[in-house]
């Protein structure tokens, strides 16, 4: 960064700061939904220049962390079949299940490849003719459009042996979940970015002001933005009139994406969905649609499904509902660590307890 343009983002940091210092009067529970705005956070160390009232908690938007244990171990049942190429993002790798995980069946020969994009895995199916190639569909609004569209090229190749496994999850209903139980304090939401461009910002969260009087912010991710968001969230606290706001504007539209919703749904619809730590909720998830049954894995390839078991100890769900922090997890750090990952929240880049790990001490640094 230019020396200039360094010298002005210390500047109107240095506001944004002072600001939200003279607006914080009283305590305040700010949840950052996305697992990437907790890494920015962490790793800028705007945790440690807030005022101490002010606290920031992590939110269920880290797609892995979110995955349950039943879905990992139906992946590693199907891994286990001679006939079939797992195709999945590198972060679900090292998950674990309730006895293994892709990574030990991997080692021990099962045929499980990274890809970087659902189109990877339709040309490893079409290279495989005659191996069945099952995609992990895990993410939000803003990866469910090229799994989509994945679904859409496979069929124009008419490919047989392409199926995905959907774990797509919607992020509004997961909020509305969260403000409904009673254990979670949220003063305001930190909106995801990317998730925002897909669904836009209008439609989907209204909600959080007109039903439940929850301020809000679309947030970008560099340091600026986060701030200029928090101090935005502060304002609409101290006038007392919840809205709907976004700093993001430079990617984020009202309307969002119509163009990759129209993809998302015309192959998927939505459906309840299980996640981790919070349970079932009615209409927070993707599944393939009936006519596009013909690439969904649950339906064309039944598997037998180990009994589910969850890490003993693992408090992930507690921190994906931002009722507790990583600290507070006394396998943190011990038993529980990055190369050692016990629960999901410590093995995603975007997770809240490997956030914690590696910048838990992290200092202000634009
Ligand atoms: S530190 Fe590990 S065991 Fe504890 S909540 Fe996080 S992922 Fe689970």
């Amino acid at each position: 960064m230019p020396k200039m343009q360094a010298e002005e983002v210390r500047r109107t940091a240095d506001l944004l700061v002072e600001q939200i210092h003279r607006l914080s009067e009283r305590p305040l529970r700010f949840m950052e939904v996305c697992g990437t705005h907790t890494v920015a956070i962490f790793r800028a160390g705007i945790r440690q220049i807030l005022p101490p009232e002010i606290e920031l908690v992590s939110g269920p938007g880290c797609p892995v962390c979110v995955t349950p244990n039943q879905y990992l171990d139906t992946a590693i049942a199907y891994s286990r079949q001679q006939d079939v190429i797992i195709a999945t993002f590198g972060d679900m790798l090292r998950v674990p299940g309730s006895s293994s995980s892709l990574q030990r069946e991997k080692a021990e020969g099962a045929d499980v490849r990274i890809v970087y994009s659902p189109l990877d895995a339709v040309a490893m199916a079409q290279a495989h003719p005659d191996r069945k190639v099952i995609f992990l569909a895990v993410g939000f609004e803003t990866t469910a459009p090229t799994a989509a569209a994945a679904v859409l090229s496979a069929q124009k190749a008419g490919l047989k042996n392409f199926f995905v496994l959907s774990a797509h999850k919607l992020v509004p209903p997961a909020l509305a979940a969260l403000l409904q139980a009673p254990e979670t304090k949220v003063d305001g939401f930190l909106l995801p970015g990317h998730v925002s461009a897909i669904i836009g910002i209008d439609a989907p969260y209204r909600f959080l002001t007109e039903q439940f009087h929850t301020p809000a912010v679309v947030a970008g991710f560099e340091p600026l933005e986060i701030l200029r968001s928090v101090f935005m969230l502060l304002r609409q606290v101290q006038e007392g009139v919840p809205r709907l706001e976004n700093a993001y504007g430079k990617v984020v539209r009202t309307d969002g994406n119509p163009v990759a919703r129209k993809v998302l749904y015309s192959v998927y619809e939505t459906a309840a969905a299980e996640w981790r730590g919070i349970g079932s909720l009615p209409g927070s998830g993707l599944a393939v649609k009936e006519s596009y049954q013909a690439f969904d894995a649950v339906v064309q390839l039944p598997v037998t499904v180990e009994k589910t078991r969850e890490p003993v100890g693992c408090r992930c769900g507690e921190v994906l509902r931002g009722v507790t922090t990583p600290a507070n997890c006394p396998l943190f750090g011990k038993l529980c660590t990055p190369d050692h990952p016990v629960g999901s929240c410590m093995v995603s880049v975007e997770g809240s307890c490997a956030a914690w790990y590696k910048y838990g001490s992290g200092r202000w640094q634009l």
